[in-house]
């Protein structure tokens, strides 16, 4: 048959996966449709990027900018989409010099050099690596960013992009992906570090007046507040906190909004739902392209608090018909299994039968939903729940991002602050929680003199801090650790349990939640739920959406779809990294 003349050769629309390719995270889904190109989430890849740095003695080298990350496959050469001040310098005889605006930025490569420096990637694969650069120097090279959720693994990668592209959230995410640059001093989601050469050839942070630059944002719900022009206390209100700079030095904000009203964007409408996942904020998205609706997960779960919302989303996007879904598939191998409500009691067993007890609770640092249940044990049990200085920060933030589902935790009387000796004060935001919270800072005697009346909220990142306790007790501090965190998926995290464990029987502590089977530790049931849907729930949601097609991401066993599905019309279709698959209307 003739195609006709509205018919062209090359597809309108296609769908790229730069990652989330048979592996669990590192989700870079770019979406284009005719002119307009949207990525889903830009998350890092731990699977690949844990095969080559540890962390701590192999690092990736900043000073060579993209060029570990390139190499190693773990950021796409895009050129257009990725900073251009991230190019590295080989050869420092052949730098500019230019007008000096700070003690670095007086030296930058030709544009010959940057030239040479894309088109080696290109080389032999510009079909994989296009150059996304527009015609149009005014529109963004990828009109737009639909972050998900604030997990590293779907925003872990955003301080290579273009600060020029914007991102599009929720407040909460945005406000946790702020408050992860805040902590922990890098480039990261919302602002990154301005970098400049230096005369030997080195990319290195700018510590000029205007150190951190600021990426457009569109909130899904609405801007951030502000009542007030002083910047005294950043914690003070949703405008001051979106607004202040990691550090004194300062923060060149760029413009942000609330996505215009019916979600359009360049004409194309998006939609996004709440779900249920372990971090709050969390959404997923569809957009109207030409060929039909193309819709999103994200991360989801059935099993939390806040079920209900993922099966709304499922509903929802039934109704629009999709003609292709990317869902996440984390847990396709394994049943439903513990419920968050599960959790919770198990957790409040232990905490009523430690009488006379110290207890420690173990669980992932942004897990909110986690925290609460602790805090309600706390609450139940008579007990105080002391956190550390960092989630103080992080609750007090995402209580402004959205403060009428997230309560103002620190105002509890049962919630205070552990008195982290780790934390220098030279940091801002340390300053900030501490001025806040300077009487809700419980002293270490205080805590030595009525260990079985508290709950402390740690990781194994603070377990060091224990020895203080054992020292001013004068014998083994003992007590309860619960274990409430999910389990080693990787040789690295398997030895961070061994740590733990070690840990336990030197303080003298009563572990639970995690058993010794000859030598490796598994989890034991019922102290953690996952933050993903088990394999049943993750097929109920398919089955509701019908898709005409069904890419799957975020799961090491892709194939596993296909037998999942019989019996329904929903064609599987794998994705491969960098091929663009066509989606036809
Ligand atoms: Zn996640």
């Amino acid at each position: 048959m003739r195609r006709s003349k509205t018919q062209s050769q090359t597809p309108l629309v296609k769908i790229t996966c730069y990652g989330s390719v048979s592996e669990i995270g590192g989700n870079k889904v770019l979406l284009e449709d005719g002119d307009l190109r949207l990525l889903f989430d830009f998350g890092k890849s731990f699977g690949r990027y844990n095969k080559y740095f540890d962390g701590v003695f192999t690092i990736e080298r900043n000073v060579r900018g993209l060029l570990d990350v390139f190499l190693l496959g773990l950021v796409p050469p895009l050129r257009g989409l990725v900073r251009e001040d991230l190019v590295p310098a080989f050869d420092p005889t052949r730098l500019q010099k230019t007008a000096p605006t700070s003690k670095l930025s007086n030296y930058r490569l030709s544009p010959l050099d940057i030239d040479a420096f894309w088109n080696h990637w290109q080389a032999d694969a510009a079909h994989y690596f296009p150059d996304l650069r527009r015609d149009d120097p005014e529109r963004p090279t990828v009109d737009a960013i639909l972050i998900s959720h604030a997990h590293q693994d779907h925003i872990g990668d955003l301080g290579y992009v273009d600060l020029t592209i914007p991102c599009v959230s929720t407040r909460l995410t945005a406000f946790i992906s702020k408050v992860l640059v805040d902590i922990g001093g890098r480039s990261g989601a919302p602002l990154a570090n301005r970098v400049a050469l230096s005369r030997q050839g080195m990319l290195a942070p700018d510590r000029g007046s205007a150190a951190y630059i600021g990426r457009p944002w569109l909130f899904v719900d609405d801007v951030p507040p502000s009542h007030t022009n002083a910047d005294t206390d950043v914690l003070g209100d949703a405008g001051l906190f979106w607004a202040s700079s990691p550090s004194t030095k300062g923060l060149q904000l760029a413009r942000f909004d609330k996505l215009p009203v019916g979600g359009k964007l360049a004409g194309r409408s998006i939609r996004h739902w709440p779900v249920d996942h372990s971090i709050p904020g969390s959404v997923g998205y569809a957009v109207e392209t030409l060929a039909g609706w193309v819709a999103y997960t994200g991360d989801l779960r059935m099993h939390g608090k806040q079920g209900d919302l993922t099966r709304a989303f499922a509903q929802a996007l039934a109704e629009l018909k999709p003609v292709a879904l990317l869902c996440e598939g984390t847990r396709l191998t394994e049943p439903n299994r513990t419920t968050e409500a599960q959790v919770h009691d198990k957790c409040l067993r232990q905490v009523q039968d430690a009488v006379g007890r110290l207890v420690l609770a173990d669980f992932a640092p942004r897990n909110i939903e986690r925290l609460l249940a602790f805090a309600d044990i706390a609450d139940q049990t008579h007990r105080t729940l002391l956190i550390q200085p960092r989630d103080a920060y992080l609750l007090r933030a995402i209580h402004l991002a959205a403060p009428a589902a997230i309560p103002d935790v620190m105002q509890y009387p049962y919630v205070a602050l552990f008195p982290d000796p780790k934390a220098t004060e030279g940091k801002k935001w340390e300053r900030v929680t501490r001025t806040r919270y300077k009487n809700k800072i419980v002293s270490l005697p205080q805590i030595q003199h009525h260990l079985a009346d508290y709950i402390l909220a740690f990781s194994l990142s603070d377990l060091a801090d224990l020895n203080d306790l054992q020292f001013l007790t004068g014998n083994k501090l003992g007590g309860l650790y619960i274990f409430s965190n999910s389990p080693a998926y990787d040789e690295e995290q398997q030895v961070d349990l061994q740590h733990l464990w070690y840990w336990t029987k030197h303080l003298g502590m009563e572990l639970v939640g995690l058993q010794n089977h000859h030598g490796e530790l598994r989890p034991e049931p019922g102290y953690h739920a996952s933050g993903h849907a088990g394999a049943d729930d993750l097929v109920e949601f398919v089955r509701t959406v019908n898709p005409r097609q069904l890419i799957p991401i975020h799961t090491e066993v892709p194939d596993k779809w296909r037998e999942l599905l019989v019996g329904t019309n929903i064609e599987v279709t794998q994705p491969m990294y960098a091929q663009p698959i066509s989606i036809d209307g």
